[in-house]
């Protein structure tokens, strides 16, 4: 059987927590999109991680971990993720690339920073880790696949062509030092033997493991707000973040997914620029982002303050529709344990008329808040371990917002710790 854990909105939900709790009892953990550009945060038995590309499958030795054909798969980043583990004592954990997953190379890493600094005060926020520029050439076919690394002529042949292309633009555009192909050649090169012991047919192997029964879980990266056909375009990711393309991305059928587990935190946060209906500033953003998490809301991969607001039923349900939910996984409640009153958005009110539908991004801009103010319960929560003990009003809010939602909060989170979680 397989499982999805996706995000809802813009990321930084708690994925991370929900994919570590449920992969103590998966057989495979598969990273299907995406790069180094997330973080995962994860608290157990081993300590705090940032994980950013490995699946978060790694700290249990009977998991299988892939990097499927979806994901930008960054080599150097995989070698230093490793030996973090290791530093760190986790044992070796069992990992599988799949033959088919493309490289993101350095000239990736160096267009990322050049685009967003000639874009200067209409940057996107990105990471620089070179995401954009690697789904832009592997839609365009001038990526490199890992099994060409293994093809001196090929690889020769492919880098040739790409620095080719890159050169016009870096001497035209960004003028900044031309690429030098014969370097780049070398560089990758030594690839090779690093991540030859791990590169296998992931698809043939997974559909084994279908066949033999196994528990597979798609640890998704980021949210639906930030999918590329779906999200807030143009502020979003360049590879999907849907559920649905976890059977792309990782090479199942797409009817092996009987869950859903859309991850949603009690409040919002954003990275990057873009519009922020629910957006809060000053004081009020500052008291939450410090309390939000486990240690303040700022961004595991950039160390940036995220942006703050309350919690969006119009965004969030609109994600939970994109992903196609089965459970909502509620997190992060205990964070708002401090408040008297908690506003939650129920509608955005764009042109003087009030809609619950999420909206094109032109609208989105528009859009002006319209929230329920729910009273705060003002008492610890965390520790708690059975739903029915919560004060009445953390109950109350839950409740509310999963009618707003319209899908089922099966899991609530009120701590980063993996024994801070209640099931309903
Ligand atoms: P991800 O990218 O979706 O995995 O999310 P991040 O790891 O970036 O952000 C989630 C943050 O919230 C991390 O610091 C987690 O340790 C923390 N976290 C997860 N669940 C909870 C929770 O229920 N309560 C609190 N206080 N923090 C949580």
């Amino acid at each position: 059987m397989v499982k999805a854990i996706v995000g809802a909105c813009w990321g930084d939900e708690g994925k991370g927590k929900i994919t570590d709790i449920l992969a103590t009892t998966a057989d495979i953990v598969i990273r299907f999109q995406g790069g180094s550009n997330a973080g995962h945060t994860i608290i157990n038995d081993y300590g705090k991680f940032a994980l950013h590309q490995m699946p978060s499958g790694v700290f249990n030795e009977n998991t299988v971990n892939i990097i499927g054909p979806g994901v930008a798969f960054n080599v150097p980043y995989f070698v230093k993720e490793m030996n973090y583990l290791k530093e760190n004592g986790v044992p070796t954990p069992k990992i599988l690339i799949s033959d088919r997953v493309e490289l993101l190379m350095p000239y990736h890493i160096l267009l990322d920073s050049y685009e967003e600094s000639r874009l200067a005060d209409k940057q996107f926020g990105s990471t620089k880790s070179g995401i954009a520029p690697f789904y832009s050439d592997k839609y365009a076919k001038i990526g490199i696949q890992i099994s060409q690394l293994f093809d001196e002529e090929i690889l020769r042949d492919r880098i040739n062509n790409a620095c080719e292309i890159k050169n016009v633009l870096i001497e035209h555009l960004y003028k900044k030092p031309l690429l030098n192909a014969d370097e780049i050649f070398n560089e990758v090169l030594k690839y090779r033997d690093l991540v030859a012991p791990y590169i296998v047919n992931t698809t043939e192997y997974l559909h084994k493991a279908l066949a033999d029964g196994k528990e597979i879980l798609l640890e998704g990266q980021l949210g639906a707000l930030k999918d590329p056909d779906h999200g807030i375009f143009p502020m979003t990711t360049s590879s999907s973040t849907l559920a649905g393309f976890g059977a792309i991305g990782a090479g199942l059928p797409p009817h092996s997914i009987k869950k859903v587990y859309t991850v949603a935190k009690a409040y919002s946060s954003a990275v990057g620029e873009g519009a922020f209906v629910s957006e809060i500033f000053g004081d009020e953003a500052q008291e939450l982002r410090v309390r939000g998490g486990d240690a303040g809301e700022f961004g595991a991969t950039t160390g940036r303050p995220r942006r703050m607001g309350w919690f969006d039923c119009v965004a969030t349900r609109y994600g939970c529709i994109l992903q196609g939910t089965t459970d909502v996984a509620f997190t992060a409640i205990d964070v708002l344990s401090y408040l008297d009153e908690i506003p939650v958005c129920v509608g955005y009110e764009i042109d003087g008329k009030v809609t619950k539908e999420f909206p094109v991004t032109s609208l989105l801009e528009k859009a002006k808040p319209v929230y329920t103010v729910l009273p705060g319960w003002k008492t610890d929560i965390r520790g708690i371990t059975d739903y029915n003990d919560l004060p009445a009003n953390a109950k109350n809010y839950v409740e509310f917002i999963e009618k707003e939602l319209g899908f089922n909060i099966t899991i609530v989170s009120n701590g980063p710790k993996r024994n801070e979680i209640m099931y309903r």
